[in-house]
């Protein structure tokens, strides 16, 4: 059986996943609608169906994960996830371990996890690498020799969420005059 690593992107309007083998080669992909609107369950039911077709062809080795939010320790979301309504306290590192039957599973902020994998694929392995996504919201993620920078709950880079003029718009999160606000 082919050896399998799968990673899952998360994202506000669409769940993307892609299947590597042991050389890197793409092995599969994956990509359906959040239903968001549906519910939390409805949009782990997703996951699991990508993690299940993106697995269907190997052995699953790992699945690593980026969400939106914060993520604490244990995989679970943390603060809040403005994209996903209901998100926030999902156990989501324990739903995917269970999704991926016990393989090595990580879970973490969206922004943080790009971060590292556009550090993982350049060949010049930077020392310092900022990484700035604009996807529904705006995230960010901050690798320094090799290593995350997540901060608390791993939130240190969701500039998103800076406030940039005191006393503006209401942001989703809650707080007012966050650098992106919602449509
Ligand atoms: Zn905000």
């Amino acid at each position: 059986m082919k050896k399998l690593y799968l990673g899952l992107d998360i994202g506000g309007q669409s769940i993307k996943g892609i299947a590597l083998d042991g050389e890197g080669r793409v092995a599969g992909e994956y990509s359906a609608q959040t239903p968001g609107p549906q519910g939390t369950e409805a949009v782990l039911s997703a996951i699991e169906a990508g993690i299940e077709g993106l697995g269907s062809h190997g052995t699953v080795v790992s699945v690593g994960v980026g969400t939106p939010g914060g993520v604490d320790k244990e995989g679970r979301v943390v603060g809040m996830s403005a994209n996903i309504p209901g998100w926030f306290g999902t156990a989501l590192g324990e739903r995917i371990l269970r999704m991926a039957k016990g393989a090595p599973t990580v879970v973490r902020n969206d922004g943080n996890i790009a971060a590292y994998a556009e550090w993982a694929v350049r060949r010049d392995q930077s020392k310092i690498l900022l990484f700035v996504g604009l996807g529904t919201g705006i995230g960010g993620g901050y690798v320094i020799d090799g290593e995350i920078l997540g901060g608390r709950n791993d939130r240190a880079l969701e500039i998103g969420h800076c406030i940039v003029e005191p006393a503006g718009r209401r942001c989703v999160c809650g707080v007012e005059g966050c650098a992106w606000t919602s449509p």
